[in-house]
């Protein structure tokens, strides 16, 4: 007979809201479930453990001394990628959508964990665990807050799935990987996209008001790599917003403690990642982790064009001279902000040196913040690799 597995018992333990990570909880959605009982091991924000679960995922960890394991993590490919017909009001062209699809059509998988939004609000999370083409579509684009994803792994068990994809970000895929093992599945596929200044649903209505002329039309946004960021509105039109115009002052408290403590940006532990910092304006950033990220690439092949990734310019000035305007919360005015806008775009860093630009740029903000509010995690929260990305840059005290 096989005995309950030890988290049944943490029912008990799951009194609503517990959150051992406290204020850095990002809501991934593991203390939900009674998988909480693993949760000292298992949070991204109480053990970090990226390098052991690299092994266990890629057969091996980043080589530090190579320049694209350091910055991107364990890969067997990158490219820019884009749907030859891309899926109407998905994020970018709707690769990762389309994968999720076909790994349902041709039964890779029996269910898919993604998130949809509530009927009464787009930007609240409804995770999932898809079983039809129809229900992965309804989950297109981002849900720019933090969501629970995780909150449906009791619903895997009961549901006595064997083979499922789930789709996530960072943070939600690290609590994945350390529990894996007690999901009883006999294969699990995960498909990452990278992740960066999440918020709260709250903080995001604040950065929306902040930010955009009509904060209630905005239906989608994403930080570019022209250096704006595009707001979507309802009618089709597109707002264009250059960084550097930011209210930073405003924002500093936007984003989540959870995403100012984040140093898993590109979503290491996946199988396969999809996001778009660098590729080409208009394309997808693909990096293939390992073999079964290889195989679900394979099944939508023939639905994508593809490019080599490249590589233009060089970041370090504009990240140096980043570090001390973003501390201050300097705001440029928005005519000097524009110009500045249009002239790093002409020159600035392009494909993969923009990638690490805004890799650069989130490492050493986001050191700053862990040594400033949380000095005791410090040394282990931070990984080697983002120890040594940091180190490169002169950071304010
Ligand atoms: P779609 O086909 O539209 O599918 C999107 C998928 O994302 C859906 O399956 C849905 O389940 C899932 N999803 C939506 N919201 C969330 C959420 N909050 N948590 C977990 N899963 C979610 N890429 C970059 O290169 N650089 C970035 O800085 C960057 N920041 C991001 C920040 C957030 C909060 C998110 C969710 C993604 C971010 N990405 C980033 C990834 C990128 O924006 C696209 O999601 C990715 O390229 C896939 O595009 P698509 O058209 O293929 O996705
Ligand atoms: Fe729990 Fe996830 Fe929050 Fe960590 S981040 S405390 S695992 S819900």
């Amino acid at each position: 007979m096989t005995s309950v597995a030890p988290h049944k018992k943490a029912k008990a333990l799951k009194p609503g809201r517990l959150r051992p990570a406290k204020e850095l909880c990002s809501e991934c959605g593991l203390c939900d479930t009674y998988y909480i009982h693993y949760v000292k091991e298992a949070c991204a924000f109480l053990n970090q453990q990226i390098a052991e679960l690299e092994k266990e995922a890629h057969g091996r960890s980043r080589d530090l001394d190579n320049e694209d394991d350091l910055y991107f993590g364990v890969s067997q490919e990158m490219m820019a990628a884009r749907k030859k017909q891309p899926i109407e009001g998905a994020q970018w062209t709707g690769i990762v959508s389309t994968i999720a699809c076909e790994m349902l059509n041709q039964g890779l998988v029996e269910g898919v964990v993604c998130v949809q939004n509530t009927k009464e609000d787009r930007f609240q999370p409804m995770p999932i665990i898809a079983t039809t083409p129809e229900e992965v579509l309804a989950a297109k684009v981002n849900k720019p807050t933090l969501s629970p994803n995780l909150s449906v792994l009791e619903q895997i068990e009961q549901s006595g799935m064997k083979r499922l994809l789930v789709i996530g970000v960072g943070c939600q895929i690290q609590a994945l990987r350390t529990v894996e093992k007690k999901l009883g599945l006999e294969k699990l596929y995960v498909l990452g996209t990278p992740c960066v200044d999440n918020v709260s649903r709250e903080g995001l209505q604040k950065f929306l008001e902040t930010t955009s002329k009509s904060p209630d039309t905005v239906v989608h946004y994403e930080f570019m790599q022209d250096f704006r960021i595009h707001f979507k509105h309802e009618d089709g039109s597109i707002e264009k917003v250059p960084f550097f115009g930011l209210k930073t002052n405003k924002l500093k408290d936007v984003f989540a403690p959870s995403c100012m403590s984040c140093f898993d940006y590109v979503n290491s532990l996946a199988d396969l990642v999809v996001g778009y910092m660098g590729a080409p304006f208009g394309w997808q950033w693909i990096v293939v982790r390992n073999d079964t990220g290889k195989q679900m690439l394979e099944l939508v092949k023939d639905q994508i064009d593809t490019q080599p990734v490249t590589s233009k310019g060089d970041r370090k000035q504009a990240v140096q001279q980043s570090i001390p305007a973003y501390d201050k919360g300097v705001t440029l005015p928005m005519w000097a902000a524009k110009a500045m806008g249009v002239v790093i775009d002409k020159i600035g860093p392009k494909g993969l040196e923009y990638a690490r630009f805004s890799l650069d740029s989130h490492f050493t903000r986001n050191y700053l913040y862990v040594k400033r509010n949380h000095p005791e995690k410090l040394e282990a929260h931070v990984p080697e690799y983002a120890k040594k990305i940091v180190e490169q840059y002169k950071l304010p005290e």
